[in-house]
């Protein structure tokens, strides 16, 4: 366990209340002392890391917080009991390799203000685990409000992160995630984590944006209270019957969930949504438009750069995202080689 490894100098004493949480008592961050029990924690975590740990809890699993982080209570009990999960089609898994292994290269983006990466935690209460991609820590004077944040690194394609640049924010489940890793780490190692950073990369040109997350509590605790109550039913082999722990019939990732071939609801509202829409899902309707609104820009930018004659050098570095100053707030496109923490918040 991390938690006994985050010890004061003597190595005796936990740092700070086990159950210390987002309401506990925040010292001033970035003391030698707790960056040192952080970065101990990690490695300690990382020795001791068995993949093939045996599950423990009565014999229920964990849950991890990009699935909760999407809402539907149900396919967290699937997940806690370890029901079959459909195989991502090879072509969706290759996808998610590129996606990971770019993680390595935009994380050096992040070195001026990187603490530690692949920040694992956990929860035995509520059966939570992850690892949110890394630890930030901005220091006083270089941008405030100074301290920890999580950073979480999404990539996508140009259609999906051309919705996202239109509708100016991240997606709700990306900042909920944001949220629960924010909450399990101050949790975990007890340490004041001051908020979140999305970073989105277009994997088709490599634009990205930058979005703060503010940590709110009082949209993830009902959350978590659905999970507290969902374990001892569960235990009892009781799935969960409420339709507020499923997701509305109109939600679009009934379609992408890998318990759709045995949930029944899902199949039904899937099958629903076919017929309301004459055959088209939301999504692809929504992936159209997206697709035609980023031909429609790539034409414009295209007009524009022919009339304006052959590009510089340095025009090329900007229209790829390579510009060097890294000036500006969270949720705008900036430049990506030189991050300064500044540009961060
Ligand atoms: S198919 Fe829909 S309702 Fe069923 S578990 Fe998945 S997200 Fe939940």
């Amino acid at each position: 366990m991390v938690r006994a490894m985050v010890t004061n100098e003597k190595g005796k004493e936990p740092l700070r209340d086990e159950k210390a949480g987002a309401g506990a008592e925040k010292g001033p961050a970035g003391t030698t002392t707790e960056i040192t029990a952080l970065l101990r924690g990690v490695l300690e975590e990382s020795f001791s890391r068995d993949e093939d740990e045996p599950e423990t809890g009565e014999g229920l699993g964990w849950i991890y917080p990009s699935s909760l982080a999407r809402g539907c209570i149900l396919a967290v009990a699937f997940e806690l009991l370890g029901a079959p999960k459909a195989e991502p089609e090879s072509r969706v898994k290759r996808i998610f390799q590129v996606g990971s292994a770019s993680h390595h290269r935009i994380l050096s983006y992040f070195s001026k203000v990187l603490m530690a990466r692949e920040v694992p935690f956990l929860d035995e209460e509520y059966r939570l685990k992850g690892r949110c991609d890394a630890l930030l820590f901005i220091p006083p004077g270089i941008s405030e409000p100074s301290g920890f944040y999580v950073l979480e690194i999404k990539t996508a394609g140009s259609m999906e992160y051309g919705l996202i640049k239109g509708e100016g924010r991240p997606r709700p489940e990306h900042s909920r995630q944001c949220h629960i890793y924010i909450w399990g780490i101050e949790r975990y190692y007890g340490l004041p984590v001051r908020g979140g950073v999305i970073y989105y990369e277009n994997r088709d040109t490599l634009e990205y944006m930058l979005f703060p997350v503010e940590y709110d509590e009082a949209e993830l605790l009902p959350l978590l209270e659905r999970v507290k109550a969902l374990l001892p039913k569960l235990r009892e082999g009781e799935l969960p019957q409420d339709p507020i722990d499923r997701l509305p019939p109109d939600h679009w990732a009934h379609e992408y969930c890998p318990y759709l071939e045995i949930c029944g609801y899902g199949q039904e509202a899937v099958r629903q949504k076919m017929v309301e829409s004459k055959g088209i899902p939301d999504a692809m309707l929504a992936k159209i438009i997206a697709e035609r609104i980023v031909i429609k820009r790539r034409r414009e930018k295209e007009k524009e750069r022919k009339r304006k004659g052959p590009r510089s050098l340095e025009e090329l570095a900007e229209e790829l995202g390579w510009a060097r100053d890294w000036a500006g707030g969270g949720g705008s496109e900036e430049g990506v080689d030189s991050p300064e923490a500044g540009g961060l918040l």
